[in-house]
């Protein structure tokens, strides 16, 4: 296998949170190109279409694309430029018939150094594929849900030809330049064979691979009833619960209808912080907002389990899938804010 064993989360070479807080601009910006699926997988509240009809502000669609300029313009506003632009947060991203035109607006950014995204890779024809590569994609993730198209079907409940599929990504990695690719599938779902044959079929078509576990991704989700082990971590690792969530302090995240979310987990637009803030709404308005401020104040002082209007007092990700522990720093942030 070609492929190293490298986590879609990469944290080598991060520079530590602990050292940098505040930050003047955001690390991340999250931006949804598309907050629908096509997928219906059991884990993902995307993909429950009687509860996204339940709930409001989603069933939104793709971002339309003069909003999305108007957001990337006004990324002059901050200081320094964003390190990454994410295009995905809630739905798939390759929906948006302009995918490859935000990648390439963005790409063309002096306030943008980065550019990548996750998906399906359903929709990844090798048309879609080239035009996405000559916009300047710099990563490439791709979540694989199944390792043949009736697991697929059971999964997510889409029907596909699956070795068309693989073909795809093949082409992908064939053409893709300097993009990174990173694939990975949920291991709860895999026998040991499964797993093998996962590595088999993709381990020679991308940079990095690897097998996750279910965690709790989405707060407050439980109408689908997910099964998930507390006790091991997105890597496999074992859990542990910090009470500061360090997320809130270098990501932003803007919805397919560019409302702000308080974090990418905000499934339910339950977290919004446009409100909070004169119209328009902007970026750097939002990130210098006493709103949030007054959130990360809230971490910091360890009251996450009194915010009671939130997710945030029972969110797992803070368990099962933290990329830094902040909570002993603490005091010395706050100091510094
Ligand atoms: S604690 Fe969880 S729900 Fe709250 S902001 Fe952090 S990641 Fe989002």
């Amino acid at each position: 296998m070609k492929a190293k064993h490298i986590p879609r989360i990469d944290l080598h070479d991060r520079m530590e949170l602990k050292n940098a807080l505040p930050l003047r601009t955001p690390y991340v910006i999250y931006i949804d190109p598309c907050d629908t699926c096509n997928f219906r997988c059991k884990f993902c509240p995307s993909g429950n279409l009687g509860l996204m009809k339940k709930t409001k502000g989603r069933g939104h669609g793709p971002m339309d694309f003069q909003v999305y300029k108007g957001i990337i313009d006004s990324l002059k506003d901050f200081p320094d430029p964003i390190r990454v632009i994410r295009l995905y947060k809630e739905g798939e991203p390759l929906l948006n018939p302009h995918f490859a035109d935000m990648v390439r607006y963005a790409k063309q950014s002096a306030q943008v150094l980065r550019v990548d995204t996750t998906t399906n890779a359903s929709l990844l024809t090798r048309e879609r594929s080239l035009e996405i590569i000559d916009a300047g994609l710099d990563r490439l993730n791709i979540s694989v849900e199944g390792v043949n198209a009736e697991q697929y079907r059971d999964f997510s409940g889409h029907k596909m030809d699956y070795q068309q599929f693989v073909d795809n990504i093949a082409f992908f990695y064939d053409h893709k330049g300097k993009c990174e690719m990173n694939i990975k599938i949920n291991g709860d779902i895999l026998t040991s064979e499964q797993e093998e044959a996962f590595y088999r079929t993709f381990g020679n078509i991308t940079d990095g691979i690897s097998v996750e576990r279910t965690i709790e991704y989405w707060p407050k989700y439980n109408e689908m009833k997910v099964e998930f082990d507390e006790g091991v971590s997105l890597l496999g690792g074992r859990s542990r619960e910090v009470q500061v969530c360090p997320y809130v302090f270098y990501e932003m995240c803007i919805n397919s209808d560019a409302s702000y979310s308080l974090c990418r987990f905000d499934w339910n637009h339950a977290m919004l912080l446009d409100h909070h803030v004169g119209a328009p709404p902007t970026p750097k308005k939002i990130w210098d907002s006493i709103v949030l401020w007054n959130f990360q104040q809230q971490f910091l002082k360890k009251e996450r389990k009194l915010m009671t209007v939130l997710s945030c007092p029972k969110c797992g990700i803070l368990k099962q899938g933290v990329p830094e522990d902040l909570d002993e720093f603490a005091e010395e942030i706050l100091d510094e804010m």
